[in-house]
This record gives C-alpha cells, structure tokens and sequence, in this order.
C-alpha cells in the first residue's frame, strides 16, 4: 500500500444481521461507509447473497426488489445502489458475491484438476474461494481513480443461523485471522421490538442472535439496534451486559425522517470513534463530507411545495422493485426543490378492458395519472400492463403532460406513437405478440433466445447525440455523447425509424453504429422523452441523472 494513504493496511467493516431481514442492513452498512470515508478513507464495498443464483439477472423484482445494473453489466442485489449512491463509487460485478458464483468458481477449477487430487470440501476450498474473492474485489479501486481502497465494508446477505449462509459466515471468522483482528471490525444488526402497556423494549431477540454469532466464532464489536424509538439508557446497558459488547458500541438505529440522516445518527453516538479504536486510523478534526450530509437531510425535511408524479408500473405495490427510478425521482425533486409525491399507477388498471371489469379500479387509476404533474414509465418485462402504459404514453402525449419512458417506456412511447400517429394499428412488441404484422419494437439479433442469465445487451456503453441541440442533450451539459448503463433484449425496429422521424418523434442518440436507437425526444412538446438505457442506475444526490431532473423541471413548469 502506497506510503501517503491514511490506513498501512486494507482495513475491514463486517455488517452481519440478525432475528429477521429487512432491517435496513444495506443502507447500515452504507452508513458506515460514509463515515470511514469522511475520515479521509477510501472505500469499496462486498455485498455477499447467499442464495445459489449466480446473479439477480434471472430473479423477479417481485420476489427481491430490483435488479441494480453495474458498469460492467453485473445484474446484482440492490444493496449494491446503495453502495454506489452512498459513498459515489462504481462497483463491478465481482463485488456482488453469491453461493452460486463461489461454487461455479471452485467447481471449475475442480475439473481443471487445480486441486491436485483432494478431496473438494466446503472448508477449506468453499472458505478460501470467499476469502480469496474478498481480498481480491477490496483491492480493486471503485473510486474512478487506480487507487487501491483503503477500507471495505462487507455486508452479509441474511440472517445469521440460516444454513445458506453457514459458510460465509465460518468464511468470515476465518478471515479475521488472514488479515489480522486489528484490521476488522465486525458489526451486527439486530432489531429491539417494544411490547406492553408501557412500551417495553425487548432485548431478548437481540441477545439470542448474538450468542448464536459468537457461538460460530464471530463476536461483534458493535451492535446497530433497528428499533422505533430511541433506545433507553436501561435497555442500552442491558444489551451492552448480556451481549459482552461495550457500552458505547450499542448503538441506537431508530426510525428518522429520511435515509440522509442515518450517518448521522450513527455519528452522534461515537461510531466513528470507535471504529478508529478497533481498526485504527486518525480522524481528523474536520469532516466536510458530514457537513454535506447534515445540509441533505436538512433540505430533505424542509421541502414543501409538492410534485406529484405517476409511476405506470406493474410492481407498485413493491417500491423496492424500483428503488433506483425512486432515488433518480428523489434527487431530481431535491434539485428543484420539491417534495416528491409519487402517484402509483397499476397500468393493468389504465386499461379500457377493466372499465367493464371493474369500473372503481379504472377510475381511480385515471384519476392519479390525471392528478399527476409528470408520467414516468419505467423499465419492465413480460405482457401484463403493457396497453395501460400505452395509453398512459398516449395521455401524456396529446396533452402535453412531460413524459419519461425508461427502457421499456420509450418502447411503450413507440408502439403509441405507430398506432396513434401513423395508422399502424396494430404495431406492437415482438416481446407481446410474437407474430405482429406491424413489428415497432424487435428483438435485438445478437441476444441469445435460449439462455436467461446475463444474455441481455447489459452494462455500459457510450450513445453519441446525433443533433445539435435538444432538450435532453442540453440537461446532459451539451456533451457530445452519454455513457449509461443498459439492460434489454429488444430494441425499436431500424426499418420503422425514418418514418417515425419523419412525423417528429425523433431519435436524437444512437449507439455508436447509428442504427440502434437510444434516446427519443418528441418536437413541440413540453418533455416527451424516452431512453433506452436505464439513467436511474447513474444518479447520485447532489448530481441528478439528467432526464429524470428533465421531467422534475419541466412537471414544475420550468423550460428546458
Ligand atoms: N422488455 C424490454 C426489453 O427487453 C425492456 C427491458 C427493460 O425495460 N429493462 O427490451
């Protein structure tokens, strides 16, 4: 490690949960990492899934939220957002680490014979594939700069106890031996419920799942207890005693007005200070970095006037299904200084086929959408919902009501404009009528049609802007071409272009052999855009991704 770096060593942050998930360990682990990098640290992250997927890329966003896209087409966990947006790095693929990847790694190295004719076990080779993959992804630089990161926080997936993740976590307290216990912190999560008449907090959860950590080998140095209210002196020394962690090192996790303030509160309770005790560094008597994030939370809470946007999904009763358009939202709103209201919308329920079905349902969706100051439809899959989005893309059109089509949403804006605009009337998706007569949106040809996992057009890649000037080339500074992440197996049909064009829907970005197109913007309308990739996955609060601040702007009235 270079002589000027503040740490001699990588330095470890272990976050480990207990009783149930859903605890907010992710945005924990996040929190922690803001607060090594306001002492000057450089920091990277692993977040461990112990499921046996190789990736997210083949799991639906009902079952576990969305699937975040990474630079270099990694499908992952969630978590790693928060990561990126927290601590403003870019992570890859190999940060995302999951039982499936570990065994597909030793297994092949198993039949390349590199195990010289052992026996192939879960300890020791299944444990030194993790740790060897831990070491490996932590110095790897995710700052933009090729500076080795100087501390990693490692957030394990699950709860401690379940038999998935047995491994990871025997993995774990191994590794603090590799690398020295001075090197590592280990963080638990757990939850402090409150029962009674007098609103007793319980701390027996927490007690248990800390001695089943320390019964695996594993003793936390600090506890983050997940509870409602602040938590009492009393209950605070109580888990301090029961759980052989010092007092200062239980902290209080109780419910804030917004995640901005979650560093916050960790730092008011010592946190920094005790992890520059337990894995040593200095911490300067300045942190402009918290500075920063006292003035977010600030501003956060202090937003008054109202935007209200309309969200044309499939999964809205499940926010987390899409948590990055959510953030992309949210900091745009935070830029033009509005609260952001967002009018959930079941496109199913756009549908003029549920007007005789049940006609409460349809009424009420198009009350919202009518209610709304700006339309966004995100990325999707699959048939459901598609002909409310198309008409949801309809309203917005012909009444000039500022539109975002995300991906599937500038696919949807397509087939709406071919039908409605040029007679096509029954253009459509090969993706929902395999053998339409009018094919607006195809199936891209490189994309395999037999293998799910990480076969779509993922990841990075620069789209050039092919005019002057337009609204969205504007919002992204004038620059000559953007870099965004993308993931879609169809794309809009190269034959249809010139016509669509022709009747104003134009494609003002196009990949860098011009024939696919990326970014769409509609003439003589307020903000009618649409891009193919996903800008959601790129924004950071404080630096809004450009078209969705479009749509903030222009729902608030502001010309772009
Ligand atoms: N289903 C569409 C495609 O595969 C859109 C994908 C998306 O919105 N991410 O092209």
């Amino acid at each position: 490690m270079l002589a000027s770096n503040p740490v001699d060593w990588m330095k470890y942050v272990v976050v480990t949960g207990g009783v149930l998930s859903g605890l907010g360990k992710g945005i924990t682990a996040s929190s922690i990492g803001v607060l090594l990098k306001s002492a000057g640290l450089s920091v990277t992250s692993v977040k461990i899934d112990p499921y046996l997927n190789c990736d997210a890329g083949t799991m639906s966003p009902f079952e576990h939220g969305e699937v975040y896209v990474l630079d270099d087409g990694g499908e992952v966990d969630l978590d790693l957002g928060n990561y990126e947006r927290f601590l403003d790095i870019s992570l890859t693929k190999d940060n995302n680490i999951t039982t499936g990847k570990v065994y597909q790694s030793v297994i092949e190295r198993e039949r390349r014979g590199d195990y010289l004719g052992k026996t192939v076990q879960v300890i020791p080779h299944i444990t030194n594939e993790i740790q060897e993959w831990i070491e490996r992804v932590a110095n790897t630089p995710s700052d933009g700069t090729n500076n080795t990161p100087d501390a990693c926080v490692i957030e394990l997936g699950g709860t401690v106890g379940d038999i998935e993740s047995a491994p990871f976590i025997e993995a774990l307290r191994q590794f603090q031996f590799r690398v020295g216990e001075e090197n590592i912190c280990f963080v638990h999560v757990s939850l402090v419920p409150v029962m009674g008449p007098v609103g007793e907090q319980k701390t027996k959860p927490t007690q248990h799942t800390v001695k089943e950590l320390r019964g695996l080998g594993i003793i936390p140095d600090i506890l983050v207890c997940r509870s409602e209210n602040p938590l009492d002196e009393e209950t605070r020394v109580k888990l301090a005693a029961f759980c052989h962690v010092s007092p200062d090192a239980v902290v209080s996790a109780h419910d804030v007005s917004n995640i901005y303030r979650i560093p916050i509160l960790l730092e008011e309770q010592g946190v920094s200070d005790v992890l520059s005790k337990e894995i040593g560094f200095d911490l300067p008597k300045t942190r402009p970095l918290l500075d920063d994030w006292i003035r977010m939370a600030e501003t956060v809470d202090n937003l008054e006037e109202v935007v209200k946007i309309a969200m044309v999904g499939k999964y809205t009763g499940l926010s987390d299904s899409y948590l990055s358009v959510i953030k992309a939202l949210q900091h745009s709103s935070f830029e033009v200084n509005r609260k952001l209201q967002i009018n959930w919308i079941e496109a199913e329920n756009l549908d003029e086929k549920i007007k005789q079905e049940n006609y409460e349902k349809y009424t009420e969706a198009w009350d919202a959408l009518k209610d709304s100051d700006g339309i966004l439809v995100p990325g999707g899959f699959g048939i459901r919902g598609i002909e409310g989005k198309i008409r949801a893309a309809e309203y917005a059109r012909v009444n000039k009501i500022p539109y975002l089509g995300v991906c599937l949403g500038l696919q949807i804006a397509t087939i709406e404009f071919c039908r409605n605009v040029l007679g096509m009337k029954d253009a459509n998706s090969t993706e929902f009528d395999e053998d339409t007569s009018q094919p607006a949106v195809v199936f891209m040809p490189e994309i395999s049609k037999t293998h799910m996992g990480g076969t779509m057009r993922l990841g990075t890649k620069p789209t050039p802007f092919l005019v002057e000037d337009c609204k969205i080339k504007r919002l992204y500074g004038n620059q000559s071409h953007v870099d965004e992440r993308h993931r879609h197996r169809y794309e809009v049909n190269p034959e249809l272009i010139s016509k669509i064009e022709s009747a104003g829907l134009m494609y003002v970005g196009k990949d860098e052999t011009g024939q696919r197109c990326e970014i769409m913007e509609l003439k003589d309308h307020p903000y009618y855009v649409g891009t193919q990739y996903h800008p959601e996955f790129k924004s950071r609060p404080g630096r809004p991704s450009p078209p969705f601040l479009g749509l903030l702007m222009a729902s608030i009235g502001q010309k772009i």
